[in-house]
């Protein structure tokens, strides 16, 4: 047997997932993040989606476990692993049916702490990083505002330096964990720098820091044990210490971690999808109508198949834009597809899965019915399919 083949069986032996970019690490990871999954999520996802938040005690175990350190350096207690670890790490969340808890931990440890270790002075690492692998400290990331989503460039969120500190007045909106984390990456405009996206520039900011503020709580169609919140800052001081890397930078920073977001993004949709499909033909194969299994009818075994194949190339799409950005080469045109093609796909897989299961489908009782509304927002947050398919088009 060749190299090739026996990664591609080990992989396949321990996931179902096949592919020659998988090592015994990432299937070890994957392993291990299928077991939490089932013994720690599922059995209490619904209370979760019920109080509207992830339990600070499940995100310290995930913490302890070393899901939020995975791209990070051992000295802050991570385990250097690659991007194709993140993916691993989204697919199975995705996989555990209540968005709104892989989202709450996905944005902590892949888009918004990512933030403070790529631009973050060693002082700012050395002080945050073991503690945000560690799960004690949960991250937030403040860019879209009320007047400002797809066009990052036009957020009006200022920063005016004062001696050794800046102040921050201005509004966010849509902050996943913006209700309780506790640092915040946010992105304002410099007073007096250079316009446009050359003004942007991230800063830390902690909870309690006077003049920053939840003004409000976000009521959501789906990601409901995710929370969500609109922030505010009025004549919010914060130390000149705070800004995360130079004046001017953030604008490149959000578009850089976007990348890592918009994969990660992909490959929990396209976790979410194959369950759908798995928990479909479940349905499929016991429920019966005019004397014989639905299974049994062509047309639908054919759509569902359909979906499959369309399931498989979106992950093995998902599996090669992270390969791509784990050797250096930049996938911006890969990323934007995979972000564009998995959050309109996996919406294409609900609706059908719900279909399928008939009136089952629309009641709240039934996973798909909560999956389906999840999966709506895949297409939006992190950069909105028509958006994606721009980025896509000006590198055609
Ligand atoms: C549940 C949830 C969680 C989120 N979490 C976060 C978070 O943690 N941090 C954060 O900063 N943001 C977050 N967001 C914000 C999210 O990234 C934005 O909602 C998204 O980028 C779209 O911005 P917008 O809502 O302002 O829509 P808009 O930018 O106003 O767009 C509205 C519509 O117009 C379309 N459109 C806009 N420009 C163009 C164009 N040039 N060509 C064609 N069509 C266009 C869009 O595609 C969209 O369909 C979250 C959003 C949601 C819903």
């Amino acid at each position: 047997m060749s190299t090739v083949s026996n990664i591609v069986s080990a992989a396949t032996r321990a996931s179902n997932s096949r592919s020659p970019y998988f090592s015994a690490e990432h299937e070890m990871l994957r392993a291990q993040a299928r077991r939490f999954v089932e013994s720690e999520i599922k059995p209490h996802g619904l209370a979760w989606e019920e109080q509207g938040y992830v339990p600070r005690e499940v995100l310290r175990r995930m913490g302890a476990l070393g899901f939020f350190g995975i791209r990070y350096p051992a000295a802050y207690g991570g385990s250097e692993m690659d991007a194709l670890a993140s993916v691993v790490l989204a697919e199975e969340l995705g996989r555990s049916t209540f968005g709104g808890v892989a989202v709450t931990a996905l944005v902590h440890s892949e888009m918004a702490s990512i933030h403070i270790f790529n631009a973050g002075t060693e002082a700012q690492k050395d002080k945050w990083m073991p503690r945000v692998i560690a799960g004690e400290v949960i991250t937030a990331l403040a860019v879209t505002e009320p007047d400002a989503g797809s066009d990052v460039k036009g957020i009006r969120t200022r920063a005016r330096r004062d001696g050794e500190t800046y102040v921050l007045d201005g509004a966010k909106m849509f902050i996943t964990n913006g209700v309780l984390a506790d640092l915040y990456c946010v992105a304002a405009k410099v007073e007096g720098a250079a316009a446009g996206s050359k003004a942007v520039t991230m800063f830390l900011v902690e909870k309690g820091t006077p003049g920053f503020n939840v003004s409000r709580t976000l009521d959501k169609h789906g990601w409901r044990s995710s929370d969500t919140a609109e922030l505010h800052f009025d004549g919010c001081r914060i130390s000149a210490e705070s800004r995360l890397g130079e004046e001017g930078h953030g604008f490149y920073a959000i578009m850089k971690n976007f990348q890592n977001e918009r994969t990660i993004i992909g490959a929990m949709a396209m976790g979410e999808a194959q369950t759908a499909i798995d928990l479909t033909l479940d349905y499929l194969r016991t429920r019966k109508a005019f004397g014989a299994p639905l299974w049994e009818k062509q047309t639908i075994r054919q759509r569902l198949s359909m979906l499959a194949a369309k399931v498989e190339a979106g992950r093995q799409l998902v599996y090669h834009a992270a390969w791509l950005a784990s050797q250096g080469i930049d996938a911006t045109k890969e990323v934007s597809m995979v972000k564009a093609y998995c959050g309109e796909l996996v919406n294409e897989v609900m609706y059908d899965c719900v279909q399928f299961h008939g009136g089952m489908g629309f009641m709240r009782e039934s996973t798909i019915e909560r999956m389906s509304r999840d999966a709506r927002v895949q297409a939006i947050g992190g950069g909105t399919t028509e958006i994606m398919l721009e980025e896509v088009a000006k590198r055609l």
